[in-house]
């Protein structure tokens, strides 16, 4: 998608090797208009499948998710990051390994948003290792939904969650895929 590919090399800010900061349109401030961009070309892609649910992440997926949203006219499930020693029997639950923070915490679904007969679609904002998807999808899993598959804002291609994540089935839609970047060359795209 070439408008968020442009908005990236302009306004992405690379932290070491591995973090890409895109504060200023999709993490702080957000474009809404651009995200609206990009829930029009989710459903581009998606217009071949039945989706009645959009599963994200808090925080920054819920903001895409619900624009997405907007044109697959379905609602918007966000799994929640528990701190809660106690999980109650009446969510879905899943460890995710934070690829910013390197802590593991638990995401948590209310079952009664989670039904056998659903076709989902995962949201997120980045891919990176995997881990915030293969834990949407084990929730989706438990649930006895059907997984369509997964939209993603900005995938890290030279990080292996994508190659992964299809490899073992997944279809995942990213719309921005670099495949280098570096404080001095700056940011390359897959295509
Ligand atoms: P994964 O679970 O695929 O390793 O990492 C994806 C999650 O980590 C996303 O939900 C996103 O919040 C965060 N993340 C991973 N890499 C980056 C990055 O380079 N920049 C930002 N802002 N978030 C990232």
């Amino acid at each position: 998608m070439e408008l968020l590919k442009d908005r990236i090399r302009k306004d992405g800010k690379i932290r070491g090797t591995e973090v890409l900061k895109v504060d200023s349109f999709l993490n702080h401030q957000m474009d809404v208009d651009l995200f609206d961009a990009i829930g029009a070309e989710f459903k581009r892609r998606f217009a071949d499948c039945e989706i009645n649910k959009i599963l994200t992440i808090e925080a920054s997926g819920i903001g895409i998710a619900c624009l997405a949203a907007r044109h697959f006219h379905c609602p918007v499930v966000f799994a929640k990051k528990s701190q809660s020693r106690n999980i109650s029997n009446d969510v879905y639950t899943a460890k995710v390994e934070s690829f910013t923070h390197g802590k593991v915490y638990d995401v948590v679904v209310s079952k009664e948003y989670l039904n056998p007969g659903d076709k989902i679609l995962l949201i997120d904002d980045f891919l990176a290792n995997g881990e915030a998807l293969r834990g949407l999808a084990k929730l989706v899993s438990d649930s006895g939904a059907q997984l369509v598959g997964a939209g993603i804002v900005i995938e890290k291609a030279f990080q292996p969650g994508g190659d992964n994540l299809r490899a073992e089935g997944m279809r995942v839609e990213s719309l921005a895929r670099v495949s280098a970047m570096s404080e001095t060359d700056g940011i390359t795209f897959v295509d």
